[in-house]
């Protein structure tokens, strides 16, 4: 399937990051559970709707649904939001409050359709993975 063509809405998680690109999501939709060693993967923040390792854990607003995206929120950018947003510019070089900014500006669905075109694998079209900069359909990094 071409990201480019077909973004998945669920994708946009509440805090601004690309579920589309992060290794759990793509080991589990792309049927590489085994390859990775990973037991369950995850379906992307919406669909799951786990306390994932982001700032939904600690954050009673995201964890009832009383918000759809962070800059909704009085506190936004909060203490936690920013520590989580330094450490992927740090390690990943992406910054969730940025992309909640972009999210704002252009709406969730054009957001997730430039999301899935900068993370399209120049390959072979399929989608790459922020963390490893793999692509989970041929394999290139
Ligand atoms: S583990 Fe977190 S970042 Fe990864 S797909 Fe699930 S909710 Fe999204
Ligand atoms: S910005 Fe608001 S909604 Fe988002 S994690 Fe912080 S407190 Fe929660
Ligand atoms: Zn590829």
């Amino acid at each position: 399937m071409n990201s480019q063509q077909n973004p998945n809405p669920n994708l946009a998680a509440p805090c601004g990051f690309y579920c589309g690109t992060c290794s759990h999501y793509l080991a589990r939709a792309k049927g590489k559970l085994l390859k990775k060693k990973l037991k369950h993967g995850c379906k992307g923040c919406r669909e799951q709707d786990k306390k994932c390792a982001g700032v939904k854990r600690d954050c009673v607003l995201l964890r009832k649904h009383q918000i759809t995206f962070c800059f909704e929120c009085d506190d936004f950018p909060c203490e936690n939001l920013k520590k989580l947003d330094a450490r992927h510019v740090r390690d990943d070089g992406i910054s969730m409050i940025s992309n909640l900014k972009r999210i704002q500006e252009i709406g969730a669905e054009q957001w997730l359709a430039e999301q899935a075109a900068l993370w399209h694998c120049a390959e072979c079209g399929g989608q790459v993975c922020v963390m490893n900069g793999e692509c989970y359909d041929c394999g290139m990094s």
